[in-house]
């Protein structure tokens, strides 16, 4: 990605080639990356248009592809009678602009020292950080220097 000090590296879960009822099987499919998720319950349709994992991942099929993907989420819910729900979205260029100055605008902050931290992350579970991470806040002590002037028309 352009500005960015380091690659995006990740794995898709799966990517198939759709088509329509209608189509002749060849040449007018088309590409959609599936991601798998399992939920106690179904989530809100509205979560893919914002998954910042599906701009992503979309992203960099289309860097690498030179074709534009379609998105799923397929959902499995967990609850007593278990469901499978195919959560469609997709992404255009001003999601790409927009994740493209995201990442370059965090890079600069990791760059520049910026750590906060998202205890809420499904990374947190087994961090090799934790402890770190939970004692940041009292690690990074700043210490602030201040300048007194003398008032002249005291001395
Ligand atoms: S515990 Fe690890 S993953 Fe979670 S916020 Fe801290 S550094 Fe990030």
């Amino acid at each position: 990605m352009p500005g960015l000090s380091k690659p995006i590296i990740g794995e898709l879960d799966m990517v198939v080639s759709e088509h329509t009822p209608f189509d002749d099987g060849a040449d007018s499919g088309f590409d959609t990356i599936v991601d798998f998720k399992t939920a106690a319950r179904m989530r809100s349709d509205d979560r893919p248009a914002k998954d910042l994992q599906a701009t992503v991942f979309c992203y960099a099929f289309e860097k690498v592809h030179g074709r534009r993907p379609s998105f799923r989420f397929d959902v499995v819910t967990k609850a007593k009678s278990p469901g499978v729900r195919h959560l469609y979205t997709g992404r255009d260029d001003d999601h790409y602009r927009r994740l493209e100055k995201l990442l370059v605008t965090a890079d600069k902050g990791i760059q520049a020292g910026v750590f906060m931290p998202n205890e809420s992350s499904f990374a947190c579970s087994d961090c090799p950080f934790a402890d770190r991470c939970a004692a940041w806040h009292r690690d990074c002590s700043a210490t602030i220097s201040m300048v007194v002037k003398k008032d002249p028309a005291a001395a």
